[in-house]
């Protein structure tokens, strides 16, 4: 891995639009941090430079106050992206400001898709309904792509317990432009729920409602017991991830 801009989170020049890591990267750093529990990898992530610009992506779901808070207590600074597709349930931005405030973050930057390509390619907001792809493209993928360009790294709350098509998880992934982190790669259902309530941090108000996954209001359902945390995310549809983060490889389908 090179060290191309340390500490600095400005946006790249177009000098300096190669990588901050290439290929292989992540397979050594799993190997470096084979043995590290989240606190540390999370320690790591947002204070050694060899991570360059870290941001942290939250979609402020089910989950998503175990991650803050460790990553809060590093670094209450650190910027938090949460993606606002314009589909969220209000109950998902009450919570992203009423949580922010209660771990004291302090750059949360809601990142929002270019009204010029949902005028182009959803003008109806009905692309969720035969083209979730397409959907998932506009409304996730291209703005995050837009707003991660000035870091060097993401931190990601996914978990492999999760679904089947996140049980191999690592730690570190090779993720296109920048390196993904996966702090809680590790850890179970029961995990999350002890270190939440050993904090008392504060529950998206979903799940008291029966939804164990939270995202977009038109893609989100209920989970029934004994199914995939995930399984309410594009019930019906050969889908399992939005696009941001793909099927692992050697993972088994979820449909
Ligand atoms: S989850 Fe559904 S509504 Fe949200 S961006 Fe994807 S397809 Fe569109």
């Amino acid at each position: 891995m090179t060290r191309r801009r340390p500490g600095s989170c400005a946006i790249p020049s177009l000098a300096q639009q190669q990588p901050f890591f290439s290929g292989g990267d992540a397979a050594r750093l799993n190997a470096d941090f084979a043995a590290a529990a989240a606190p540390a990898l999370l320690q790591a992530a947002l204070t050694d430079p060899r991570f360059g610009c870290v941001a942290l992506v939250s979609s402020f779901g089910a989950e998503s106050a175990v991650l803050l808070h460790l990553a809060a207590r590093v670094r209450p600074d650190v910027p938090v992206l949460l993606v606002d597709t314009g589909w969220l349930f209000p109950e998902t931005l009450h919570y992203a400001q009423d949580l922010g405030k209660f771990l004291g973050l302090t750059d949360l930057r809601a990142i929002r898709p270019d009204v010029d390509r949902l005028a182009e390619r959803d003008p109806n907001r009905l692309r969720w309904s035969f083209d979730p792809d397409g959907c998932c493209a506009i409304r996730k993928v291209e703005p995050l792509d837009a707003a991660l360009a000035g870091f060097d790294s993401w931190i990601s709350g996914r978990k492999g317990f999760q679904s089947a098509t996140r049980s191999h998880l690592p730690a570190f992934e090779d993720g296109g432009a920048q390196l993904k982190i996966n702090p809680l790669h590790r850890w179970t259902a029961a995990d999350v729920a002890a270190y939440a309530a050993q904090h008392r941090l504060p529950p998206h108000p979903l799940i008291a409602d029966g939804y164990s996954s939270i995202g977009c209001s038109p893609c989100t359902s209920r989970t029934r017991p004994g199914e995939d945390p995930r399984a309410g995310r594009w019930r019906g549809w050969d889908k399992v991830e939005c696009g941001i983060h793909k099927p692992l490889p050697g993972s088994d389908p979820a449909f």
